[in-house]
């Protein structure tokens, strides 16, 4: 038999085009569906945002109002019926395209064709309002008004919100209209996950970001047994769930470049306001964010969750090493702790199959520790004594935590805590 062997798969840039006559949230919600991270280094196509995370500004089937508000071409593929540019139908066209197989393109696929029509149609009847829109959606709507203030100064925040805020407009989404906040929109989550509820809802308080009326209907819990909130349509947002918007801008895209821009400017800033108090509040923001980030890679890594109780424990092994070295170092250290742990495991448990939560008590924990702890000593005597990861292999590193590396133009593997200021400054001669 041949080997089977792997398809060099090229990534694939979508082309973009509104549909003529689209209403602009049609076309906002066929830009996030086919909005694409890319490929995986297994070739597997990334989406930014998971199908059932969308919330279609209509009734129908994704793919379908999708297509009622743009046109997705993949560059670099044909159709197979009419050797034509492939204008793709649904996401799965071009998941088959990139394996080789054959795909035909939007003018070839006549029952595509039949439903858009179809949704077309309800949407026309839907603005000429014949259609009565979801009540839901309207006391949303009412409670959350989409409202832009251009001219407003931007509130002051704390040095967590606004690093949480850059890394979700930096690195957290590519379409800045709309700011999802849950780590199920995409698998790379805004911040270390301990962190985020609390520093997202105070940026929200602060308004800095507001929530949008467009999010999906789960992000808004209503209490069940209270009557008077069901007749006033109160709704409580769950930061977590719900999408967010910049409200400084003509637009929500126009602010959220106007935010960056401003939190980059005091971000830096910061780190030079030693008299203010905001240079310290910087370096312990950063000393949060890397200690949670090694938290959650060793919650991912570690072959058995980690236990509450331990959390502080790594956090206070690693936290020497954040501050004489790097991140990289850090990870590293970590990962220093699977084998000890695998090395202690039973011989009459089979790896494989055997190893759960049980096998994993309190002696395998410790083996573990053992060796986290040392390792972290180790890094901290000597630069060359543990050598620093470069690279997660396809995990991902928070959003936050990536803008802080851009943010100090550093790779995010070599951030550390900085140093504290000395006590007594060289004065400038
Ligand atoms: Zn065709």
């Amino acid at each position: 038999m041949q080997p089977r062997t792997r398809r060099v798969v090229r990534a694939v840039p979508l082309d973009i085009q509104p549909q003529p006559g689209a209403s602009e949230a049609l076309v906002i919600f066929g830009r996030s569906y086919w909005a694409l991270h890319g490929l995986s280094a297994a070739g597997i196509v990334q989406w930014v945002t998971y199908v059932k995370a969308l919330t279609p500004p209509m009734t129908g089937q994704a793919h379908h109002v999708a297509g009622l508000g743009v046109r997705a071409t993949a560059s670099g593929y044909r159709c197979s019926s009419c050797q034509g540019d492939l204008v793709l139908t649904a996401r799965v066209v071009l998941e088959s395209a990139l394996a080789g197989e054959p795909v035909r393109c939007r003018g070839c696929s006549p029952r595509f064709l039949a439903k858009v029509r179809e949704l077309a149609a309800a949407a026309s009847d839907v603005s000429s309002g014949t259609v009565v829109a979801d009540p839901l959606r309207v006391k949303l709507e009412q409670r959350y008004p989409l409202q832009f203030t251009p001219d407003a100064p931007i509130p002051l925040a704390g040095v967590r919100q606004e690093l949480l805020v850059l890394g979700m407009l930096r690195r957290g989404s590519p379409l800045r209209d709309r700011l999802p906040a849950a780590a199920d929109s995409w698998h790379r989550p805004v911040a270390p996950q301990d962190l985020t509820p609390l520093w997202l809802a105070i940026a929200q308080l602060g308004g800095l970001l507001r929530v949008h009326p467009a999010s999906r209907i789960e992000a808004f819990a209503r209490p069940a047994d209270d009557a008077s909130t069901e007749r006033s349509g109160h709704h409580e947002a769950d930061p977590m769930l719900v999408e967010h918007y910049v409200p400084f801008g003509r637009d929500a895209a126009d602010g959220a470049e106007r935010l960056e821009r401003h939190l980059t400017t005091r971000l830096l800033t910061a780190r030079l306001d030693i008299d203010g108090g905001r240079a310290m509040e910087f370096r312990s923001a950063v000393a949060e964010l890397l200690g949670h980030e090694c938290l959650d890679f060793a919650r991912r890594r570690l072959p058995a969750s980690l236990p509450p109780h331990l959390a502080l424990r790594v956090l206070d092994a690693i936290g020497p090493v954040l501050r004489s070295r790097t991140l990289g170092h850090a990870f590293a250290v970590i990962w220093r702790a699977v084998p000890a742990m695998i090395d202690h495991v039973d011989d009459n448990a089979n790896w494989y199959d055997d190893v759960d939560e049980r096998v994993f008590t309190t002696r395998w924990w410790e083996a573990g520790m053992v060796r986290l702890e040392n390792a972290a000593a180790v890094a901290e005597r000597s630069p060359g004594g543990i050598t620093p990861f470069t690279d997660l292999r396809g995990d991902a590193m928070s959003a936050t935590t990536q803008a802080l590396g851009d943010l100090l133009d550093v790779d995010p593997f070599e951030l550390g805590v900085p140093a504290e200021q000395p006590e007594q400054a060289v004065p400038e001669s």
